[in-house]
């Protein structure tokens, strides 16, 4: 090793300084990173959708980005979530080699650019994009996520839902009735999951995880509480055989939608304990409420315990 370049060679003072710029450098490395994560996924070549069949006339999409979900028939696909943008040649391949028809329906589970970075492409193509209030609210604005710590331009015009609800929405397509719900704020403040009701499939967004601790993106209006009710709302609709599809698992199922409630109602539970005995935030992380679960749901590439635990402090304090 080249003594020059060894810190321990250095006099305090100097040493200081290097680390000081290491320390600098590593921080923005990881805010490089961090911003730009998305985007070099899903320009990378080597991305490939890879498609599962999920019941009778139903597919799961994976590449780079939210799972899709598409439902085909005789009227036409119907496609939950589109990924990013450079990637939608290569979902109309994928879809290409179950069906020959259009897509004619695009649903945003919420706003989030890995879930709707394809909606400019399909709505160009003539798919009608459709959302809660809120997600259309947001793609037309500029939008800041402190989470992911970056700045979202608007979608053009093509890209944004044509029709959007409040509460909930059914269409009846390709034999189905697609039950398109907005559960409450948990995730961002407009999720919404869409229940395949006679494929007995659903597609629950970003609500649910089930090997990394979930995200509540309080720039987007998510909370705890949302995010518990929301799940509640979800086993509450499901049965056992229901196939859960969430943005970033693999097939899931209604015990893992309960394991994750009664995580979140723990956890929620013993931080909102500490609030009220006057605990700081830092006091609260000290003491590792997730400690219980971090073997289950501590993805060190998504999200630390500590940045979970923030989420629900800050939830709580909104209040
Ligand atoms: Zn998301």
């Amino acid at each position: 090793m080249d003594s020059k370049l060894n810190p321990s060679k250095f006099c305090s003072k100097e040493r200081m300084l290097f680390m000081s710029y290491f320390a600098i450098g590593l921080l923005l490395l990881s805010f490089t990173l961090t911003v730009i994560v998305d985007d070099v996924n899903a320009q990378d070549e080597n991305v490939t959708i890879n498609t599962t069949k999920l019941s009778n006339n139903t597919y799961m999409l994976k590449g780079s980005g939210g799972n899709i979900i598409v439902s085909v028939g005789q009227d036409g696909v119907f496609m939950v979530d589109d990924q990013f943008a450079p990637l939608t040649e290569r979902i109309k391949e994928a879809i290409s080699n179950i069906t020959d028809q259009p897509v004619k329906f695009v649903i945003n589970t919420h706003w989030h650019s890995d879930h709707t970075g394809g909606n400019e492409n399909f709505g160009e193509l003539g798919a009608m994009i459709i959302s809660h209030d809120n997600v259309r609210e947001r793609l037309s604005t500029e939008q800041f996520s402190e989470f992911f710590n970056r700045t979202v331009p608007p979608l053009s015009e093509r890209g944004l839902p044509i029709i959007t609800f409040s509460d909930n929405m059914t269409i009846f397509q390709n034999g189905d009735e697609i039950k398109i719900i907005h559960v409450d704020n948990g995730h961002t403040d407009g999720d919404s999951v869409v229940y395949f009701t006679k494929n007995n499939v659903i597609h629950v967004g970003d609500d649910f995880t089930d090997k990394s601790y979930p995200i509540i993106d309080i720039s987007s209006g998510g909370s705890i509480d949302g995010l518990i009710s929301s799940l509640q709302t979800i086993s509450s609709i499901i049965d056992d055989e229901t196939k859960v599809i969430s943005g970033h698992t693999e097939i899931s199922n209604k015990t893992k939608v309960n394991d994750l409630t009664n995580m979140l109602k723990d956890v929620r539970q013993n931080v909102s304990q500490m609030m009220e005995d006057g605990k700081s935030l830092e006091e609260i992380i000290a003491v590792q409420p997730t400690s219980n679960y971090d073997r289950i749901y501590y993805d060190h590439n998504i999200i630390k315990p500590e940045d979970f635990v923030t989420h629900i402090y800050q939830s709580l304090t909104n209040k």
